[in-house]
């Protein structure tokens, strides 16, 4: 288990138990279900679910349901599994603000008939105009002083369906001139005919973000609500309607600062434009920076906690790396993985001195630190099949693998000779002729140092592989920030990198021709890779994502 390290967040709930205003915390995870979770959402999810583990409180999975137009239940199911796939378990069952509709109408009759709300017959624009701005006070609506009982009858009758869409909206009444533009007069009901993936067409009045998100808090009894900075300026539109209902609980928001991904893009919205526009092959693409998509890639669930303790907890900016999470997930996957090998750019090779029609085999561990991964025979014969750029006619300095009159060692097996080199027509590399020196299965010849060790398979048992080379799916760091020469932000689509898919026929160890999906393996000094979650079938097609390289190949 890494060290915990402390945050501000850390320290105010230490301070909490100290002082004994909290006896046990209670965070909770609130996502809205309009689309598959992100990176981002992994550092909240860690964030919450890894306080409430550490400090042995409780942490609630809640779907913030209020926009029915763009939630499903399909985003639900996808929701619930990154999490449980990360590692976490929630309190309870999972809760959702669509559960506390009843709730939330009672608490805005009550905010009626206490004068602390208005129905309002302004229209979106109308709105608009009465806000202000930033540098000027807004104006009061024309019907905010409708009395209590007008209120509640227009408010009943709005739930009962009585008007039309968008032509009366339930607001607050706190101050038009107030500095900060979210106490003027929120908006907290609006009506939308809209079916909800959970409450059907049971409402047309739907609860708006601010309203509904303390209020659920208070009813779960949430100690610390934790979110992005962005809620900052909203955090007094929170404490108000709480101040203002005869609620028993007042949790605390807390504000931290989002993770930005370089070289991908953490927002569901944007995220969403890629899948429906087909640029990726759905949420789940390996490419895509969703936890769906990273798991897909081989990510380890270890890899992504490591990597969301490692970035921190803290106010200031949040601008993360790509290599910084590809870092993390390599150095958990480096004790997660059995080692295998595999050849991706195949050369044959003949050993000469090997006797025809043979195979012979030796065993050899899966990993060398971990004998509990157990061990496999490697097979060889005559025919082997070497990685192309493992041989050079005319090595650079310091060459250390293949070249004609030189010698390396197979890994687990043999050192060999290069002979005689085959070329065809066009003076392309097509065949080596090698021979094996016969006395250096498991010792170093006489005489001499071979330094060098190459990966290789035994050419009539290696098996075909699908395997998916992936890359950045952008090439620009900052995809959506970019500004043309009109200012305007440029569409982020322009950045994909056209080459971060390239699908190829590999060669694999006939030791993996079984594994289940999402089986990860190390190839042997080629990088991480994983049998695909939904494509690879064991013992007939097999297919495998690169998940990252043995090093940052983008670091040079
Ligand atoms: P998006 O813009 O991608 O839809 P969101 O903030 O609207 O993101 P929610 O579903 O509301 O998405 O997020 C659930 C929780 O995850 C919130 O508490 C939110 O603050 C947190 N979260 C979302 N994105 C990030 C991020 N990039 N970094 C840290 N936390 C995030
Ligand atoms: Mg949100
Ligand atoms: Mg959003």
């Amino acid at each position: 288990n890494a060290p915990v390290i402390s945050n501000f967040i850390r320290a105010i709930i230490d301070e909490d138990l100290a002082s004994g205003k909290h006896s046990s915390i209670v965070t909770r995870f609130p996502p809205e279900p309009n689309g598959y979770l992100h990176i981002g959402h992994a550092k909240s999810i860690c964030l919450n679910f890894g306080l409430a583990e550490d400090y042995q409180g409780k942490c609630n999975l809640r779907m913030d349901d209020t926009n029915p137009e763009k939630e499903s239940d399909e985003y639900v199911q996808s929701i619930k599994d990154s999490v449980a796939w990360l590692g976490f378990q929630w309190d309870g069952e999972v809760r959702y603000a669509s559960d506390y509709f009843q709730q939330l109408y009672d608490y805005a009759i009550e905010l009626i008939k206490t004068g602390h709300a208005f129905v309002c017959d302004l229209n979106a624009e109308q709105m608009r105009e009465y806000r202000g701005s930033l540098t000027e006070p807004g104006k009061n609506s024309p019907y905010r002083e409708r009395s209590v009982a007008e209120n509640l009858d227009l408010f009943t009758r709005m739930k009962n369906g009585e008007f039309a869409d968008g032509s009366k909206t339930l607001r607050l009444k706190i101050d038009m001139s107030s500095g900060n533009v979210n106490l003027r007069d929120p908006v907290i009901y609006r009506i939308r005919r809209a079916h909800h993936h959970r409450t059907g067409d049971a409402w047309c009045i739907y609860p708006m973000y601010d309203y509904t998100h303390c209020i659920s808090d208070a009813i779960e009894g949430i100690t610390h609500s934790l979110c992005t900075l962005e809620f900052e300026d909203h955090r007094p539109l929170y404490d108000w309607v709480l101040d203002n209902i005869s609620i028993g609980c007042h949790p605390r928001q807390y504000e931290f600062s989002r993770l930005e991904l370089l070289y991908a893009l953490t927002s569901k919205r944007k995220l969403n434009a890629l899948v429906t526009e087909g640029k990726v092959s759905g949420w789940d693409d390996p490419r895509m920076p969703t936890i769906e998509g990273m798991r897909r890639r081989g990510y380890s669930p270890a890899g992504i906690r490591l990597f969301s303790q490692r970035i921190g907890v803290s106010r200031g900016e949040n601008i993360i790396d790509l290599a910084i999470l590809e870092g993390a997930v390599r150095e958990m996957l480096e004790n997660e993985s059995p080692r295998v090998m595999a050849v991706l750019d195949p050369i044959k090779v003949t050993l000469t001195n090997f006797q025809d029609g043979v195979t012979a085999s030796r065993s050899a561990p899966y990993h060398p630190h971990h004998p509990e991964f157990g061990e496999r025979e490697v097979l060889i014969a005559r025919e082997i099949y070497i990685e192309r750029d493992d041989f050079a006619e005319v090595p650079p300095p310091k060459w250390q693998r293949l070249t004609v009159g030189g010698e390396v060692r197979l890994r687990y097996s043999y050192v060999i000779k290069c002979d005689e080199v085959i070329k065809d027509a066009d003076g392309k590399v097509i065949e080596l002729k090698c021979s094996i020196d016969h006395d250096t299965l498991g010792q170093n010849p006489v005489g001499r140092k071979v330094k060098g060790v190459i990966h290789w398979l035994a050419a009539n048992h290696a098996i075909a592989a699908e395997v998916r080379l992936y890359d950045r799916l952008f090439n620009e760091p900052r995809p959506d920030a970019v500004r043309g020469e009109d200012g305007e932000y440029v569409d982020f689509m322009q950045f994909l990198n056209p080459d971060s898919l390239q699908t190829i026929t590999g060669y694999v160890e006939p030791a993996v021709r079984d594994a289940a999906p999402e089986t990860r393996y190390q190839f042997e000094r080629i990088g991480y890779f994983v049998t695909d979650r939904l494509e690879h079938q064991p013992g007939s097609k097999i297919v495998f994502n690169r998940t990252v390289g043995l090093k940052d190949s983008w670091a040079k």
